[in-house]
């Protein structure tokens, strides 16, 4: 097998041929046929996120190990099996969960593998996609894609799921009041496909970018709003003519978050999912006085991932448009990709 390796942050990924590992026990040996590029992977390649007041959060803090192989958008086809991996087909594509923990303490039990104290996420503690192989823990982590195209699906894993699990925590309110989506990038678009597969109104979304709004006006928005426009607040209140209660903020940058805040009504939910960096200034008094919940939402559980994938083989998830690049490219994608230049997702085919 061969990959692109993180040896140092912020070096160009390097080219390494290795022997393919050996599967044993429940242990899964993937082929991979395709392998998205996400923010997440120029982040971690970065080696640390701003937190805001000059503090940086380093991700060799965080369990980072180099080398390491990014990656963790990964779809394949199983090329052997241990004895104790059941239940494959080596004619199926399948695409990877790789938010993955212990599998044995009490969140990873009930599917929150997300949650695990010990995680051991592909492309960070553990090597992920950017190979023409990888070796998995288990066949829980494999879900059957169909008919799907393996670079379309691959992305579920990260922007799907991130998109859909912050809709699950407001999927009770979305089809009495229209969601007030912040950011029209590709979460935000993935979203508004979401909200409509779950039966919800159409979302008002708000970006600063007028190419972005009238991406999420094509995608089915009920109507966007420019958030640098004077009035953008009240625009948005008459936009969904009732009190508002949730926003989920996909950029999740100091004025986003803030006017996340100041939009919702009294027990409303803020989701932040994005993130920008920095920090923000929240009066206090106000989160009791709201009863407002401040919620993060990173990824997404086992079953979430279960039922996104079903909702996308029935064919309710909007496909992301991709640009595939070759996994020996990998260094030129991600170049590309920091600069703004890739439409739609970066999908590497080895
Ligand atoms: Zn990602
Ligand atoms: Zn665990």
């Amino acid at each position: 097998m061969y990959c692109e390796c993180m040896q140092h942050f912020g070096q160009p990924l390097v080219h390494e041929t290795r022997e393919d590992p050996a599967p044993t026990g429940s242990e899964v040996l993937l082929r991979i046929t395709a392998a998205g590029l996400c923010h997440s992977d120029l982040h971690i390649h970065s080696g640390e996120y701003d937190l805001g007041h000059g503090r940086k959060l380093n991700f060799a803090s965080r369990g980072l190990e180099l080398p390491v192989v990014l990656g963790h958008e990964i779809a394949g086809r199983i090329e052997a099996a241990g004895p104790e991996a059941q239940h494959l087909d080596p004619a199926r594509n399948y695409v990877v969960y790789p938010w993955q923990g212990c599998g044995s303490c009490r969140v990873c039990l009930e599917g929150r593998e997300n949650f695990c104290p010990t995680p051991r996420n592909l492309g960070f503690h553990a090597d992920g996609g950017f190979a023409s192989m990888i070796r998995l823990a288990h066949p829980r982590y494999l879900f059957d894609i169909g008919d799907l195209d393996p670079a379309i699906a691959a992305p579920l894993a990260c922007s799907g799921l991130t998109s859909f699990s912050a809709l699950k925590k407001v999927e009770e309110t979305i089809a009495e009041v229209p969601l007030v989506i912040i950011g029209a990038g590709g979460l935000g678009l993935m979203c508004i496909g979401l909200v409509k597969a779950l039966g919800g109104l159409p979302p008002v979304v708000v970006d600063i970018d007028p190419a972005k709004r009238e991406a999420a006006l094509a995608a089915g928005a009920g109507h966007v709003i420019d958030g640098t426009a004077e009035d953008a607040m009240a625009q948005i209140q008459t936009a969904c003519g009732a009190t508002i209660p949730s926003v989920i903020d996909f950029v999740a940058a100091p004025a986003t978050a803030s006017m996340s805040f100041d939009l919702v009504g009294k027990g409303g939910k803020v989701i932040l999912v994005g993130l920008f960096g920095g920090a923000s200034d929240w009066p206090l008094p106000l989160i009791p006085l709201k009863a407002v919940s401040i919620i993060g939402s990173v990824v997404g559980s086992l079953p979430e991932f279960q039922e996104l994938i079903d909702l996308a083989r029935a064919g309710k998830v909007p496909p992301l448009q991709t640009t595939t690049y070759p996994l020996d490219e990998a260094n030129d994608a991600m170049h590309a990709l920091e600069e703004g230049r890739i439409v739609g997702r970066a999908v590497l085919v080895p």
